[in-house]
């Protein structure tokens, strides 16, 4: 799964340069993920990256992208220009 970002956010900072994946963006109100970028840190690092740091823990998974560990790999490799 991609994870998301809740309007728990407050908007510290930290996180947006943690991701690997450069998913992690200003939004309207929020920060927010773009899940067709976020691997779960899956190919980068053992743990996500931005719930590591994150103070508030307002970044669970995103319900609506239900992937497998093999998707999220695939969707790494895509990223990185790799097939
Ligand atoms: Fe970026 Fe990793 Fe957080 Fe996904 S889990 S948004 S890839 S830091
Ligand atoms: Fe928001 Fe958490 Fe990122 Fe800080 S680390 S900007 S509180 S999501």
């Amino acid at each position: 799964m991609a994870l998301k970002i809740t309007a728990e956010c407050i908007n510290c900072d930290v996180c947006e340069p943690e991701c690997p994946n450069q998913a992690i963006s200003m939004g309207d109100e929020h920060y927010i993920i773009d899940p067709d970028k976020c691997t779960e840190c899956v190919g980068h690092f053992d743990e996500p990256q931005c719930v590591q740091v994150c103070p508030v823990e307002c970044i669970p998974v995103n319900p609506d992208r239900v992937e497998t560990p093999e998707q999220l790999l695939q969707k790494y490799r895509r990223l990185q220009g790799r097939r």
